[in-house]
């Protein structure tokens, strides 16, 4: 409905990425009028590049766009290759259990953000959403009880307003809009690294079957990625600390060039490669401070969704895994409400203990991939190590956390969780040593280990709902008292367990 610049719809998504194209293609296929406002225009630049397979068979399977990816032509990424940790040779960590196991859905892709990106929101038309490019969302409408709607300026310069039951923030980690849930932005202190990066062309592959994989290699002032983009286009980033920041300032391209010297795999790989130096590929770029998560995710009428929520650092590549996974949680809470199912307050602090929930599983992975690596002469590797620190970073672990009663993560004070942690970051180190010598490379003692085998659980989880549907198995609650997912995936619903 239109009166004026005022529009009235069910739901507006700030943001069209990966986060608000999911949340709007779901909450359309229910049948609601859902509007993105996105301020680029597509098919726009994004870093992001390497996925998870839980994103291509799970959530995007959900919202129907599976084919569509895998006829885009992607990289199949079959795992990671890393040299990282005590083993001088890289290791490979593949998807699939062994690769006489590996199944139908044990890859995911590499992907230009830029056509991936558009392909989900392209989807998200066909699936009835209303999408607006180059419209840019100041504010939001609120009154003391919700927020009601946001503000936004049309392609013409015209400021408008739509108002409408939910509001989500999908705005990435740019915008300021998150503020308006209230509670506050906290960096990790952790990783709080920089990232300098660019495009080369002709730099080497993996051997196969691993030609797809992302190489990720430690080396004495951080590590880098290497995402194979197509046959011939790389994506290349250096990590580096924070107090490191000198070592990108200046000349970028000095830097890069320095830094990549620094470490010889990438080094060798890019030997005969050279730096794009038009398009979009053409510049490098850096980005800092991406390590945080708000203390509040929703209030009344507004909802975080993805990297407007929380992100953590990219080693393991699951920014849009946590993008997609909050979108599919959020759509789930908003089609229960709307649908008259479920409550607001437990829909949504579902939603939320779930997200965070998922969000500390990665963080903790993440800390055990820096505690595996050995250089002591590294100031980089020796600051990273988190058993050697005091306890601040377990303690915001914990904080993070708090307030989940799930028993994985019965949590009460920064002690015990150093305990937990020590003991599963060297079980993990040594499933890697495992791994390093067992030449059938086999990944059962990487998958039996607690920190990989949680941060697989719940993306496994999302896949089944997604291929099975109603014939999935009933889910128990992830939480004591806490909602189960529908069989379809798409709603929440009261455990009929008790
Ligand atoms: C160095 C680095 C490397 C990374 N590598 C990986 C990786 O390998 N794999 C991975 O999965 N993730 C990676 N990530 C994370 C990934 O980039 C993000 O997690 C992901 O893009 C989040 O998706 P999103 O939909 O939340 O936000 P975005 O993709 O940022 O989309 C947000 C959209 O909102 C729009 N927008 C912003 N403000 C407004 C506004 N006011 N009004 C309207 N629209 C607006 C933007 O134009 C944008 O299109 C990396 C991140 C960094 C920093």
């Amino acid at each position: 409905m239109s009166t004026g610049n005022r529009e009235e719809f069910d739901v507006v998504v700030v943001g069209g990425g990966p986060g608000g194209s999911t949340l709007a293609t779901l909450v359309a296929m229910q049948g609601h009028r859902v509007l993105i406002l996105e301020k680029e225009s597509f098919p726009r630049y994004q870093i992001g590049e390497s996925l998870l397979p839980s994103t291509i068979h799970g959530v995007c399977r959900l919202t129907g766009v599976t084919d569509e990816l895998a006829n885009a032509g992607f990289p199949l990424k079959r795992g990671g290759t890393l040299r990282w940790g005590a083993n001088p040779d890289p290791w490979t960590f593949a998807f699939s259990v062994s690769q006489k196991t590996a199944s139908a859905t044990s890859f995911a892709y590499q992907v230009e953000r830029s056509k991936f990106d558009s392909i989900l929101l392209n989807n998200a038309r066909a699936k009835g959403v209303e999408v607006r490019e180059r419209c840019a969302v100041g504010d939001v409408i609120e009154d003391g009880e919700r927020v009601r709607g946001v503000t936004y300026t049309d392609p013409e310069g015209n400021g408008r307003e739509i108002v409408a039951k939910y509001v989500v923030d999908a705005s990435g980690n740019s915008s300021r809009l998150y503020k308006r849930v209230g509670g506050t932005r906290e960096y990790s202190e952790f990783f709080r690294s920089l990232a300098l990066f660019g495009y080369f062309e002709n730099g080497k592959r993996l051997p196969a079957p691993n030609s797809g994989n992302i190489l990720s290699a430690a080396f004495k002032s951080g590590w880098f990625w290497y995402i194979p983009l197509s046959d011939t286009l790389t994506s290349v980033g250096a990590v580096v600390r924070r107090e490191d920041a000198g070592k990108i300032q200046g000349d970028q391209e000095q830097a890069l060039a320095t830094l990549i010297d620094e470490c010889p795999i990438i080094k060798d790989y890019l030997a005969d490669a050279t730096r794009v130096s038009e398009g979009q590929y053409g510049q490098l770029r850096v980005r800092k401070d991406y390590s945080y998560h708000n203390t509040v995710f929703w209030k009344p009428g507004m909802v975080l969704v993805g990297d407007a929520a929380c992100f953590v650092d990219p080693v393991f590549s699951s920014g849009v895994h946590l993008a997609t996974y909050s979108a599919l949680l959020a759509a789930r809470s908003i089609n229960s409400v709307l649908a008259g199912l479920v409550e607001e307050k437990p829909a949504f602090t579902e939603f939320e203990a779930r997200y965070r929930r998922e969000y500390g599983v990665f963080y903790e992975f993440l800390m055990s991939f820096y505690d595996m690596h050995v250089d002591e002469s590294s100031y980089f590797w020796s600051a990273k190590k988190v058993t050697r620190n005091t306890h601040t970073e377990l303690e915001s672990f914990v904080e993070l956390v708090a307030g989940l009663s799930s028993t994985e993560f019965a949590l009460d004070d920064a002690e015990s969780a150093a305990l937990r942690f020590k003991t599963r970051s060297s079980e993990f180190a040594d499933a890697v040593d495992d791994l390093v010598e067992d030449e059938e490379n086999s990944m059962v003692p990487l998958f039996k280990s607690s920190v990989v085998r949680q941060a697989m659980q719940e993306g496994a989880q999302v896949q089944t709902h997604a291929l099975l549907g109603e014939d999935a198995e009933a889910e128990a609650p992830m939480f004591p008292g806490g909602l189960v997912a529908s069989t379809d995936g798409m709603f929440w619903q009261v455990s009929t367990e008790s």
